[in-house]
Formats: C-alpha cells, sequence, structure tokens
C-alpha cells in the first residue's frame, strides 16, 4: 500500500496519455505559439504499461486516462484493454472533451472502460468556439449520446468563469439530470498558461445562483473525491470542486503520470520525477522506488487558497487536471 507523509492512502493514478489537443481551451492552454514534446520523448503505451503494473502491484485501485486529448492518441482502446486485462476489477476510467467520442465509444467500453468524464462547459455554440478556439459543441454533444447509448457511465465538468458561461450553470445542469448524468463545477484553477484576465466562479457564488432554482442539501465529501457534494429533494447529486478551500487536499489520494514519464506528487507544484529511464531499462525495482519517493514527497496542500496563495505554474494539459 501507498501511504504518504500525512498518512494519506494514495491508490488513485492519473494517466496523461498525451499533452496535445485538438482544443485550446481559455482556462488550460496559452493562445499560441506553442511548442510540443516531441513525439520520440512520449512513452510508448507497452512502456506505460509496465509503470500501471507497478502502480497496481503497490495498491493503485483506480486509473483515470486523461490528457490534453486522450482520444488523439491512436489504439487507445488497445492500452485500455492492456490495463484491463491485467487487473479486471481496476476502476478504469477516463477523461475527454469527447470531440472524437462518436465512432470510438463502443471500442472503449469493449475495450473495458467503464467511465468517462466529459468537459461540457456551454451548451451554446458560439460560447464552446469562444471557450474552446473553434465550433466544437455539435461534435461533444452527439459523442456524449454515443456513449451513453453504448452504457459508458458519464459524468460533466464545468469550469464557469464570469462573462462567459456563468448564466448556463442551470442549463448545463437540467442538461445533465435529463440524461441521469452527474455534474460537477470545477472552480477555475489560476494557472500561468490560462488567458489572462478569466474570472472563475466560486463555489458560493454558484451554489447562490442554484439555490434561487433548488433546494437541496449538503453531504459534504464523498469518499476521497475531492468534489463537495450536494443532494437535491428528488436524490439527484451536483458536486462542486473547491481547490481553493482548505479541506480540498485532506483526503488527497492521487498522483498524476505526464505522457513523457514524469511523476507529479500535486496538480499545484512544478515537482515531478521521471520514471522514463528506469522503465526504458526494465528496472522494475528503481521505477518502484521513484513512485514511492514521489508518494513520499506529496505535499500537504496546494497553495491555491489561504494567505500564501499563488497561480500556479503547472500546464493542466500536462498534468491532466
Ligand atoms: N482534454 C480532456 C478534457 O478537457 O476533459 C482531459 C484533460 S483536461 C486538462 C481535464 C480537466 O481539467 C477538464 O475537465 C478541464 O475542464 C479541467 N481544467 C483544465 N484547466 C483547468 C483550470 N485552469 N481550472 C479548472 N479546471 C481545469
Ligand atoms: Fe484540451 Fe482538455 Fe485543456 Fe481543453 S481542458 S485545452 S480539451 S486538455
Amino acid at each position: 500500500m501507498l501511504i504518504d507523509s500525512y498518512e494519506r492512502v494514495v491508490d488513485y493514478l492519473r494517466v496523461s496519455v498525451t499533452e496535445r489537443c485538438n482544443f485550446r481551451c481559455q482556462y488550460c492552454m496559452p493562445e499560441k505559439p506553442f511548442s510540443w514534446v516531441p513525439k520520440e520523448n512520449l512513452l510508448s503505451f507497452e512502456e506505460l504499461f509496465e509503470f500501471i503494473k507497478i502502480a497496481i502491484d503497490e495498491g493503485v485501485k483506480k486509473i483515470r486516462i486523461t490528457g490534453g486529448e486522450p482520444l488523439l492518441r491512436e489504439d487507445l482502446d488497445k492500452f485500455i484493454k492492456m490495463i484491463y486485462d491485467y487487473q479486471p476489477s481496476i476502476d478504469l476510467a477516463m477523461t475527454t472533451n469527447a470531440f472524437l467520442l462518436k465512432g470510438t465509444a463502443q471500442r472503449l467500453k469493449n475495450a473495458g472502460l467503464k467511465r468517462i468524464n466529459v468537459s461540457i462547459d456551454t451548451l451554446k455554440p458560439e460560447i464552446a468556439q469562444a471557450i474552446a478556439g473553434k465550433d466544437v459543441l455539435k461534435n461533444v454533444l452527439e459523442g456524449v449520446e454515443e456513449a451513453l447509448k453504448v452504457g459508458l457511465s458519464v459524468k460533466v465538468n464545468m469550469v464557469p468563469m464570469k462573462g462567459m458561461n456563468a448564466n448556463e450553470i442551470v442549463d448545463v445542469l437540467e442538461y445533465c439530470k435529463q440524461r441521469n448524468m452527474s455534474i460537477r463545477f470545477i472552480e477555475y484553477m489560476e494557472n500561468v498558461h490560462a488567458k489572462a484576465n478569466i474570472s472563475g466562479m466560486k463555489s458560493h457564488e454558484l451554489l447562490e445562483i442554484l439555490r434561487e432554482k433548488y433546494e437541496f442539501t449538503d453531504e459534504g465529501f464523498d469518499g476521497a473525491s475531492p468534489s463537495h457534494s450536494y443532494r437535491m429533494k428528488d436524490g439527484y447529486k451536483f458536486g462542486i470542486i473547491e481547490p481553493y478551500e482548505d479541506d480540498f487536499c485532506k483526503k488527497c489520494n492521487r498522483i498524476r503520470l505526464t505522457a513523457e514519464g514524469y511523476l507529479i506528487p500535486c496538480l499545484y507544484f512544478d515537482e515531478a520525477m521521471s520514471i522514463a529511464e528506469c522503465i526504458k531499462r526494465g528496472d522494475i525495482k528503481g521505477a518502484a522506488l521513484v513512485l514511492k519517493e514521489v508518494v513520499r514527497t506529496k505535499p500537504e496542500k496546494n497553495r491555491w487558497g489561504g494567505e500564501d496563495a499563488a497561480v500556479s505554474s503547472r500546464a493542466f494539459y500536462e498534468t491532466g487536471g
């Protein structure tokens, strides 16, 4: 079992399979110019899988494939099947912008994928274009319908921003509710790669808007999930991810692996250690030691909130959120 210096059990690995993306979301990516990590620096699926096996053997129970946009990487279904075949009981999920989901959802499900989280920030085509930098909404919504049709469980992530999509909080929630998908509103996390002058919404502002329309009760945190849960009278649950709050890091159970092989102990900080060399030379023990060291050095909490609050220099498109 992997336990950090603050007695938190680390059993969740997020694997970013590429930093590349077909969107340029304002809150995530710089506009341009932009230079990608050369393709030859990426670990192959076989190499990522070698590390994943080590992580599972050390106690990881949940794996999320993310990116950049994971569906840009060819043969993703084969990679998913490798993980599923090694440990069918693993909680195997993916976060995607859904643009390429139509036509691939069935293959992903057949490979062993159980759940997906899809980013839907708006239901208005022109706002989607403004946020993502291109006309994306039709493909995204069709991708979601197909995922539901093939039986994948779907959760939606929305990052509400003032002057952009803040007036659609209820509409996006209703869209999800009608399809029995839960929604998590994510507070915009300040980072140096995002477009300047984004004004994110804090949890209390979201709750104020939602209270005008709904009655709901506060259910606290859902296990180790960073999402603060609320339940409506009819049983529907929604969540808010509040990285600026003190409690956010208390139950953190996750570490992140980038497509280049860097293991990252915390989404906020720049610190990382590479497992690439160990994996490439077949040094399983060495990679396991790096994993344990990264878990040991996991910081107590991020610095988005509190007295010494600061903007993060970590790129979400590299770490996978
Ligand atoms: N491309 C996929 C997607 O967009 O779902 C997966 C990668 S993306 C980095 C993962 C999640 O991070 C998305 O839900 C996105 O909304 C969220 N995200 C990215 N930048 C963020 C920021 N600055 N603050 C809050 N959430 C952010
Ligand atoms: Fe791409 Fe996801 Fe970042 Fe948007 S949030 S730019 S879809 S990686």
